[in-house]
């Protein structure tokens, strides 16, 4: 409120100015004489109206402003909660994965825009069994280990998610075929060497199958899941535990 008082005073100052410097300059040169009441309403009239004048346009302005920057405010907020929503509506609760459609967008995304990887889909072996005989929320503990042991497998860039109840998937970026059934590979031993106790009874071994596919680009995402998923049945038929891995729809053709 100071320094809208301080320009209104100031805006007042000018305008008796103003005032007085027209009337000094106007009324001889059209053969008047200005005498001393004359002068004081130069001086008094413009403070009287420029005065209270300034200070509700200067107070309303300030207003303005405040308003403005708080509508910013509210509006980055908003952007910011939206983004939140948008990154949680993505993840599966449980583990913190992408979620089955969100690794579906970011596959179809990374199949127009780069090409060469490999996807894994990785099961796990005998779930059921887990759920029968230790229960529900130990089966939960053992998939959270799986998903750990499915990050700590991939490399940097990868990603991850959870596309069903224990079924999870991998996109290698740019990996070949090598390099591919590298990873792979990893994913089933560290999955195998996870010891799993649930309510401290004897370790339960924990195991998952891997189908998996490296591929040139071309491929769509749903002929890519469908080889995948091929070769997760032939890992499962062969007896679970291993991986299975064919060269890319595009090069094999
Ligand atoms: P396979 O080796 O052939 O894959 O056998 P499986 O028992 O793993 O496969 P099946 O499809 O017969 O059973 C999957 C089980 O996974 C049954 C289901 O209750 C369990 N499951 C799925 N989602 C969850 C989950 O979020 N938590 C728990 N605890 N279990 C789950
Ligand atoms: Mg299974
Ligand atoms: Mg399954």
């Amino acid at each position: 409120m100071k320094i809208i008082l301080v320009k209104a005073t100031l805006a007042a100052a000018a305008s008796a100015l103003a005032s007085l410097a027209a009337v000094a300059l106007i009324v001889p040169a059209i053969g008047g004489v200005v005498d001393g009441n004359a002068w004081l309403m130069c001086i008094l009239c413009p403070i009287v109206v420029a005065f209270p004048a300034s200070t509700y346009t200067f107070w309303q302005a300030d207003r303005l402003r405040r308003a403005h920057s708080e509508l910013a405010r509210a509006h980055a907020q908003l952007a910011a909660a939206h983004r939140r929503l948008g990154e949680k509506a993505s993840r599966d609760d449980m583990t913190g994965m992408l979620n089955r459609e969100s690794f579906f967008e970011r596959l179809d995304r990374q199949r127009e825009s780069a090409g060469r990887g490999a996807l894994l889909i990785v099961d796990a072996d005998h779930f059921k069994m887990i759920n029968d005989r230790y229960g529900h929320l130990a089966g939960d503990e053992a998939l959270l280990e799986i998903a750990a042991a499915i990050e700590r497998a991939v490399r940097k860039g990868d990603f991850v998610g959870r596309i069903g109840g224990e079924e999870f998937a991998a996109f290698l970026v740019g990996a070949h075929d090598q390099e591919a059934a590298r990873v792979a590979e990893r994913i089933r031993r560290e999955v195998e060497q996870i010891l799993f106790r649930p309510e401290k009874s004897d370790a339960v071994p924990l195991t998952v199958s891997i189908g998996g596919i490296s591929c040139a680009p071309g491929a769509t995402v749903s002929e890519l899941m469908r080889s995948a998923d091929k070769q997760l049945y032939e890992a499962k038929a062969r007896g679970r535990n291993r991986v299975r891995l064919v060269p890319g729809i595009s090069e094999a053709a």
